[in-house]
Order: structure tokens, then sequence, then C-alpha cells
């Protein structure tokens, strides 16, 4: 052990520090923590993944004392949470590390606080879970076959033509400035005769799979390759990749769920459908990968590993059912994206002109109010403004007789009508409101934003002023009351009470 219990006296010492990290605690994560009250979790309350800790230290130092089943470093916080098997654990590393083992910021100590519960965090982390498409396949090729393999390549430093990882190619090249390779330039080093191990998928549904291309990595310890989804539009379905000399953690994730496998050294990963399609890959550049196991965390130390990429070059581009991640796709959407002008001029011809012309029948149908915005107008105390963009024949306006409300369109005959019926309006576009920052209550603008015909001017806030205002006066904001009222001088328009 490398450091003596700490003396009761220590421990009184840094007793005021630890109640206030109590505070911040149960405020930033909402879990309560005790100083004295053993328990299996520990929480390391001042460090944490924005101070740089990673699990790999936590481990390292945490493991000396006990069986790990837990190590949660909470996105976003300087704090992490420790679960050990046992309670006598938790108590021998709160009693050596509290105040005195230098791993938080600048190598300043540590602070432990016991906790009954984990906090929940969004990121949903698993190990060794399944992954729809993803099969790993054991003892794939023998020892006497990784030599051979090892041997077509020998990698020495100064050949390093990447910063994280030594890397070759066989059959096509893979440009990483394109992520993608050049279908038309194949390389004059094919796919070595000694990675022919297909006929061993004879009985699988991966019999027909005859690769073209080779990407050989060799990762030192240390090293990783960051997150990616191998290029749609470059290769085929499935992707196979051997790993060599060591066996390494990758980390596979898709939204919110990551998931950790372990890669056997000679197993055969096999990538296909979702998993080739819709999840990210990557390794963590560390020494020591950490894996969770049946009998709590345990750690791998990490060699140096080759791995063996096989793929085929697809020829044309990619269909799969997974867009989001599909470039084949979103080039094609690219295409039918429209210009701004486009846009513009689709606006006037298609929802200006037409509200023009349709103005009496629009306000013959429409007299039913919907009942939540009823409500939220209802809400509003005596004398408070709220403005109506797009207010179409204005019939939110003067439910709330004791509110100020006043209303804008772009249509001349619709706010015509209107004013047939006394509301108080201005012709505007609601993309460039002429109403001054923190001068009014409230704001509706029921049923408007999907006549806007550019994406760029829905959704984008520097694209569009009127929800520039709305960030930049906090106090204002749709279907929200409120919470300071804004004083006489900031209003630049006032009028008579209706009647
Ligand atoms: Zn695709």
């Amino acid at each position: 052990m490398e450091n003596t219990v700490l003396s009761n006296q220590k421990l009184k010492k840094i007793e005021k520090k630890l109640k206030k990290l109590q505070h911040i605690i149960l405020k930033e994560v909402g879990i309560e923590c005790s100083i004295d009250k053993t328990s299996k979790i520990l929480v390391i309350a001042n460090a944490g993944l924005i101070n740089g800790l990673t699990e790999e230290v936590v481990y390292t130092h945490f493991s000396k004392y006990g069986v790990l089943d837990n190590i949660l470093l909470v996105p976003g916080k300087s704090c992490s949470f420790i679960e050990y098997n046992d309670v006598s654990s938790a108590k021998s590393a709160y009693e050596n590390f509290n105040g005195s083992l230098n791993i938080a910021q600048d190598s300043k100590p540590i602070y432990l606080l016991y906790a009954n519960n984990l906090p929940v965090i969004k990121i949903n982390k698993s190990w060794n879970e399944l992954i729809p498409g993803l099969i790993i396949i054991e003892n794939f090729i023998t020892q006497e076959e990784e030599e051979v393999l090892l041997k077509l390549c020998n990698f020495d430093s100064n050949t390093n033509s990447m910063k994280h990882r030594e890397v070759k190619h066989f059959g096509y090249e893979f440009r990483y400035d394109i992520n993608n390779v050049d279908k038309d330039k194949p390389l004059l080093n094919k796919i070595p005769d000694e990675c022919d191990f297909w006929k061993r998928l004879e009985d699988t549904d991966f019999n027909s799979f005859k690769p073209d291309q080779l990407t050989v990595n060799h990762y030192l310890p240390g090293q990783g390759i960051p997150h990616h989804v191998d290029t749609h539009s470059a290769f085929e379905d499935p992707i196979m990749s051997l790993s060599l000399q060591s066996s390494i953690i990758m980390e596979f994730k898709k939204d919110n769920k990551h998931v950790y496998i372990l890669l056997p050294k000679r197993s055969l990963a096999i990538m296909s459908g979702e998993c080739r399609y819709d999840w990210t890959h990557g390794i963590t550049p560390r020494k020591l990968d950490i894996i969770l196991t049946k009998n709590g965390f345990t750690s791998l130390e990490r060699g140096t590993r080759t791995s063996f990429t096989f793929r085929k070059v697809l020829q044309g581009q990619c269909f799969c059912n997974y867009k989001s991640k599909c470039d084949s796709f979103n080039k094609e959407m690219e295409k039918t994206r429209i210009g701004n002008d486009d846009a513009s001029n689709l606006e006037n011809e298609h929802v200006h002109k037409v509200y023009e012309s349709i103005a009496g029948h629009f306000d013959d149908t429409r007299h039913k109010c919907w009942p939540n915005v009823v409500n939220f107008l209802e809400s509003f105390d005596t004398g408070s403004i709220l403005v109506d963009v797009g207010c179409g024949n204005g019939k939110y306006l003067g439910i709330n007789k004791n509110i100020f409300d006043v209303s804008c369109d772009t249509s001349f005959n619709l706010l015509e009508i209107c004013n047939k019926r006394g509301l108080e309006t201005f012709i505007a576009n609601c993309l460039n409101l002429p109403i001054k920052d923190n001068s009014v209550d409230g704001v509706i603008s029921i049923a408007v934003i999907h006549h806007l015909a550019n994406e760029a001017n829905c959704c984008n806030p520097r694209n569009n002023p009127h929800f520039k205002s709305r960030r930049q006066s906090p106090n204002i904001r749709l279907g929200e009351r409120p919470t300071q009222r804004p004083t006489k001088n900031d209003i630049h328009k006032t009028r008579p009470k209706k009647s």
C-alpha cells in the first residue's frame, strides 16, 4: 500500500472540505453522500472526465483494494463513482486514498465520500453485448498463420505514414483525405494469397465474400483509431477484420449506446448490416483496457496489435437503409436541396399570393380556437402586452380582454379583415419583426413556421430575427410566462385597452 492509513487528525482537517463537496455532489448529480456511513460505493468528489481523469487511472489505483463492480465517470462533471464488490474494500480505499492520492487535476489529492447509489447517466455503456450484425469468430487463424501474415508487412518506424498508427493498403488505396478509395486506380499490390481464409466461411451466410481491398493497421500500445463508419459508398457489406498479436477492446457506438467488445488475438470480427452501416467503431488510445466481466472489472494490458481489414470495393453507390450515416444518400439529398432565392420565390408564389387571394374564404372557415392557445392567452396578467405573429384573420385577438394585443401578418387582405373588426395590426414578415427587444410580455405564432420555404430560415436563429429577439430576451418565450415585467420605457407602442 502506497499510503498509510489517515490519522483522525488528518481526517478532521479534510472533513470541512468533504462537507462542502457533499453539497456539490448532491447539486450536480443528485446523489446523497456520506463522510462516515460506509458503503460499497465511493465518490471521487473532485475529479472526473472534465478534469482528464480516465477509467484506466481509476482502475489502476482502486483495484488494489478489491474487486470493482463499476467505474462511472459522469460526463461533463468533475466527479466519479467507484463501486466495490464489498464494503470492506471500499473502506480500505477510502481510508488510504482520501486526501492523499494525487490523481485530481494538476496532481492534486482526491477527496472521497460514500454513496448508496450510482447516478443515472444518459450514456448507456455495456460490455460484450451483442450488436446486430457483429460476429466474432475466435481462433479464426492459427499461430503459424498469424506469423506468416505478420511477415507480409514488416512495419518499421521509418514507413510511418499516419500520425496515430502505421497503415498499408493492398488492392486499392484507402484515401483518408477523401474518405474513399480511388475506384479506377487499383494498386499493383493485390491482396496476398496467404490471406485467403474465406473457405472457412463456407457454411455461413458469408460464403460468397471475395475481398479485393485490404488495409493493414499496426498499433503500438497507447495508439488508437477515431470513431468512424466505413464509408458506405466505398465498400460493400460485410467488412471483416482479423486481430493479430494482441487482444483489444473495440468500442461501438450508436446514439447514446456504447458497447465495448473484446476482440481476441487471432479472431475474426465480421461487421455486417446494422453493425457495418449504422454503428461507429473505434479504439481509445490507451495502454490498458478496462473490461467488465462477470467477476467485476479487470484490465487487459495492450501489446502491439496488427489488424487486417478485408473489404470489397463497392462499384456504384450505396442503397442501404441506414440513411443517417449514408454518404450516397446524403449526396443525393444535397442535389435536391434548393437555393435560398428559389425558396423565396416559391414562398412568394405559393404562400403569400395564395393567402391574398383566399383571404375571404380563409376568414369564413377559421373561427375555432385551439384550447391550449386560449389557456395561454388567459394566463397573462392584466395590462400585459402580447403579439400574434402571423395572425391570419385575428381569431386569437381579443380573447383575453385584460391584455393589450397586437398582431401582424404578411397578407394585406387578411389584415384588412382584422382591421374591420377593430383589431390593432401591422404588416410584417415574421423573419423581420419591427419590435424592440424586451418590449412585450408574450408572443404567439400559430401555424406559421411551416409556411417558410427554406430550412435555414426556419431553423437557423442567425437567419431569423424573430428567434434572435426571443433568445436575446430571456423573459419572452412562447408558451411561458415572463418572470420580469418590462418597464414603461421598454414599451415603444401602447394603446388604450379594448373595452
Ligand atoms: Zn449507405
